[in-house]
């Protein structure tokens, strides 16, 4: 096995024994970099040079006995997450040449724990989107076959992993942008409960949203990641004085007790293909082999869920991007003949066109008169979204559905509908819009060798059960160590 194959586990394990080093593990990773990443197009940035020091030093601390978790890890992170001194651009061309004066809370935190950094990944423009075709600079096309997308809008950090051209990856997931783009390329990756990750230096999107998360090879690497990454920073309004447990202790055997929900609109809803369906039943049969009960579940707001998000999303976002003007950051029209001219010209050129899409729906829901009609009553159905939750997690420990209606679909399939393209959300966004813990576990491949992903979804805080009922899937299944062929 090549190092950059290694799992954060196995790697750690080597390191520490001193049988590999960071440089080796880093250098390994940048040749696969060097052989793959012309066919993915995963990332937007490498920062080869920053890497090798950033390896070095690790170096220096595990000869020195200063170790911890992620010391000497390659790592790629998402471009909508700001890192000093390294381009930050959301795949947007307004933000082309921002470089960031400040790292964001999880860089710090991964910086402190002496972690790698390979480069910056693509995405879908500011993060809207669900394959990273929309992205202002090139598509990322999924490893496990180059003519489909990865998912989005985190498709460059999914692809990055699955294609080894790191060792794990951060992302972000305002409606499924960790989970969809796991499932697609068959990694796993979480999204924490809403503010348990600080959003300090994440560029929002839609703030009451947005949710940084990791992706890994395993779950154990995610639980890691998740170690790294959590806990309480005044910084972030909304982020919550919460105790992190470690989430390694949730990597234990034994489903017994567990009750496992299953929202039956999930898996009637239309559109929901069979091989996923089954792919997701079978593992559903695999935790109940494993000792855990199976409940049958309703959240009645099922729905609705697709056109409350896609009217809060938008409206949160076109408030947050009023600030790219071309005074502030970013590209500048310099061919204006007013301030206004300036405004229009260069938000024109810099916002692509599915960002611009939702600045126009954010504005109009938002605008007087419509206000009520529209972001006001999307409020309200959102509440009895949470609802839903609630009265469902009386019944059961974790939900388990499937990520996406469907496996990964060819480039270009999509992106010409965006209504289709929203429609695909609807297993995932309900999460987001109720605060709660969502998990993909990679549960098979299709018979064309698609990889499909399982979703688990659980109470607040409670990211541990979620982590505890993939390992014991992923152990059971053992469906793990199969890569694309690139
Ligand atoms: N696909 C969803 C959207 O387009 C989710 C994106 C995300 O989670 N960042 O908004």
């Amino acid at each position: 096995m090549s190092l950059h194959e290694l799992t954060i586990a196995q790697a750690r394990e080597l390191l520490d024994k001193k049988e590999i080093s960071s440089k080796e593990l880093t250098s390994s990773v940048f040749d696969q970099i060097e052989r793959v990443e012309d066919k993915v197009d995963a990332f937007l940035t490498i920062s080869k040079d920053e890497a090798e020091e950033q390896a070095d030093a690790a170096d220096k601390r595990i000869a020195a006995g200063d170790i911890s978790p992620l010391t000497g890890i390659p790592l790629a992170i998402k471009d909508v997450i700001c890192t000093k001194g390294v381009r930050t651009t959301c795949a947007s061309k307004i933000l082309e040449n921002f470089i960031p004066p400040y790292d964001a809370n999880v860089m710090e935190k991964l910086n402190a724990q002496g972690a790698v950094m390979v480069g910056k990944s693509n995405m879908d423009e500011f993060a809207m989107g669900a394959s990273t075709e929309f992205s202002g600079f090139k598509p990322t096309k999924n490893p496990w076959d180059l003519s489909r997308i990865p998912g989005g809008s985190s498709g460059g950090s999914a692809a990055a992993v699955a294609a080894d051209m790191c060792i794990g990856s951060i992302g972000s997931d305002t409606g499924g942008s960790v989970r969809q783009p796991a499932s697609h390329c068959g990694v796993v990756g979480m999204k924490p409960t809403y503010g348990r990750v600080s959003r300090y230096g994440l560029v929002a999107f839609a703030s009451s949203l947005d949710q940084i998360g990791p992706f890994g090879k395993s779950v154990e690497d995610v639980a890691v990641l998740m170690n790294a990454i959590s806990g309480f920073d005044e910084r972030d309004s909304t982020s919550i004085k919460e105790d992190v447990p470690d989430f390694t202790k949730s990597l234990s055997e034994g489903m017994k007790g567990m009750k496992i929900g299953l929202p039956r609109e999930y898996f009637e809803a239309a559109g929901l293909d069979e091989e996923v369906k089954q792919l997701v039943n079978v593992a559903i049969d695999k935790l109940v082999e494993m000792g855990a009960e199976k409940v049958e579940i309703s959240l009645p707001q099922t729905e609705y869920v697709v056109s409350v998000y896609y009217i809060i999303a938008p409206c949160e976002a076109s408030s947050n991007l009023a600030r790219y003007d071309g005074v502030r950051y970013g590209k500048r029209a310099d061919d204006a003949e007013s301030m206004i001219d300036m405004f229009r010209k260069s938000r024109s050129r810099g916002f692509g066109d599915e960002v611009q899409r939702r600045i126009i729906i954010g504005t109009y829901s938002l605008s007087s008169g419509y206000y009520d009609a529209y972001y006001g009553k999307a409020s309200q159905v959102r509440t009895l979204i949470i609802e839903d939750f609630k009265d469902a997690f009386e019944k059961c420990d974790v939900m388990v559905s499937p990520v996406a209606p469907e496996p990964a679909s060819l480039i270009g399939e999509m992106s010409g509908d965006p209504l289709k393209m929203y429609t695909a959300d609807i297993f995932t966004v309900s999460a987001n819009l109720a605060g709660i813990p969502g998990m993909s576990v990679p549960c098979g491949f299709t018979k064309s060798g698609l990889p499909v992903g399982l979703q688990i979804m659980g109470k607040h805080f409670n990211e541990e059960a979620l982590i505890k009922t993939a390992y014991n899937y992923e152990k059971a299944a053992g469906i793990n160590g199969k890569k694309p062929v690139l």
